[in-house]
């Protein structure tokens, strides 16, 4: 089924880069100033350069702290300018009965109802400071992979509208092709709130606002280790360091062996994105007649969607293997691409890269200060398990807010604890198996 590989792909390298929403390159390295300028002392340090630490700099930067952002490659090389740009509330993958259940009816409520004041907020940011970057408000259609999904979106989805005004329409199988151009699923919802973005283009612009704010980026600068010093804290780079009041790491799913009390938190898992040629109008039409998102209930979470310019099909999933290969991804995506569009049998795929986002074991991001070790008292935001779009940028305000004392920072999810796992110290060595076992009851799903 699959078809024969193109003789000239573009991989490891993301489709957004050279296709920005303008259809010109992207040039993200030009964002950031050299490691050379590195001032010798600044109020606080940001390391990261992704949405997490650019909305965190522009908010210290307007409130009149001054800033460095620095990343140890350039800004957006993490997930911030990789991802699949699909924007949503992103609620807790427990949803509010098993948020209930663990945590009781008031902090659930709270943790669901952030989610999507994040994304309102989100689209608002957007037009606010008039980010160009591709924003469709064209909703995300999630496929059930089961007869029994579709029943358990519908009860989801209801008592979700009840809490957060949530604006869905479920549709079933008989209407499914007004949606989607595939056969593939037992009917499916409509989140008509959601859709997509240009997510290099939303970084650029994020980047250049919080540089017009006054915050300084830095790239190639790795940050090697923090001590505490008389200032606060001495933030060793490679070959200097800097003095500061603050610092926040907001290294997400790219957390490295540099900050241990953060990597024993964090599962970076891999996840790959494909692209196709350019399609014919009549075929994009069939695929995607509303240009929505795309999703649906199957355990390795595809998501699929077109390019700002309407004219190919960009589709990611987990990957199975923790290395950064196309050729452990590009096969198997292809592979579930098909299977929801046979009619894509003859299309080339064009390009594949992939990166690794940050899960965490409760399966919510976590900000907050480290409170022990040489690191006492440095802030931290990550763990969006996948979805960070919208809160990288909201929690990462969310973070700085936290560092002015402002008390709009506080949020729902200050209330819990990031925990690790005893004997996991950042190698997620047995997630292969996991993701195996997932696919093997996804399979199982799919023939039902
Ligand atoms: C393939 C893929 C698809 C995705 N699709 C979606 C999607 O469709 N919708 C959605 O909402 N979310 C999606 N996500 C998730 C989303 O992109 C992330 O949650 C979000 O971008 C995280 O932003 P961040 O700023 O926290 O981290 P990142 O953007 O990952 O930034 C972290 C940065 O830290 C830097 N860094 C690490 N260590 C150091 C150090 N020691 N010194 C200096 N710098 C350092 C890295 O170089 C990196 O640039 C996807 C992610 C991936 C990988």
């Amino acid at each position: 089924m699959t078809p024969e590989p193109n003789q000239n792909p573009i991989f490891n390298r993301p489709y957004w880069w050279d296709f920005g929403s303008n259809g010109q390159p992207l040039q993200l390295k030009q964002l950031a100033a050299s490691n050379l300028t590195l001032p010798s002392s600044v109020d606080c340090v940001i390391v990261g350069a992704g949405y997490s630490g650019l909305s965190a700099a522009l908010t210290l930067a307007r409130a009149g702290r001054s800033v460095a952002v620095v990343d140890s490659q350039h800004p957006g090389y993490g997930c911030s300018a990789r991802n699949g740009g699909l924007i949503g509330p992103s609620f807790h993958k427990l949803g509010l009965a098993g948020l209930n259940k663990q945590l009781g009816r008031t902090m659930a409520e709270a943790i669901i109802q952030e989610s999507m004041d994040c994304l309102l907020w989100l689209k608002q940011f957007i037009r606010e400071e008039n980010i160009d970057c591709g924003l469709h408000e064209t909703g995300r259609f999630r496929g059930a992979v089961a007869p029994k999904h579709y029943e358990n979106l519908a009860q989801q989805a209801e008592s979700l509208h009840r809490l957060t005004g949530l604006n869905f329409e479920m549709v079933p199988k008989s209407s499914q092709h007004q949606h989607i151009g595939s056969d593939f699923y037992h009917g499916g919802i409509v989140y008509h709130q959601d859709g997509h973005l240009h997510p290099g283009s939303y970084l650029k612009g994020l980047a250049n606002a919080a540089l017009r704010a006054g915050a300084g980026i830095y790239a190639p600068a790795q940050v090697t280790g923090i001590n505490t010093s008389t200032a606060g804290y001495e933030v060793k780079l490679t070959e200097q360091s800097i003095q500061c009041g603050q610092v926040l790491i907001a290294t997400n799913g790219y957390t490295d062996k540099n900050f241990p009390y953060l990597r024993r938190r964090i599962v970076p898992i891999r996840s790959g994105i494909i692209v196709t040629e350019p399609l014919s109008s009549a075929l994009m039409s069939e695929v995607t007649p509303k240009l929505h998102g795309f999703g649906d209930t199957s355990r390795l979470v595809p998501y699929y969607r077109p390019t700002p310019d309407g004219q190919r099909l960009l589709f990611g999933g987990r990957a199975f293997d923790t290395s950064d290969q196309p050729s452990r991804y590009v096969p198997d995506l292809q592979r579930l691409m098909l299977r929801i569009f046979p009619q894509l049998r003859a299309t080339q795929i064009t390009h594949a890269w992939s990166g690794t986002v940050a899960y965490t074991f409760d399966h919510a991001p976590h900000l907050g200060q480290i409170d022990k070790g040489k690191l006492d008292g440095v802030f931290y935001v990550m763990g969006y398990c996948g979805s960070g779009v919208g809160r990288a940028s909201w929690f990462g305000r969310k973070a700085a807010l936290q560092m002015l004392g402002d008390t709009e920072g506080n949020t729902p999810i200050d209330q819990l604890t990031f925990k690790g796992r005893p004997l996991y110290s950042g190698n997620p060595w047995f997630l292969p198996l996991i993701l195996r076992w997932h696919s093997l009851i996804d399979r199982f799903q799919y023939r039902r």
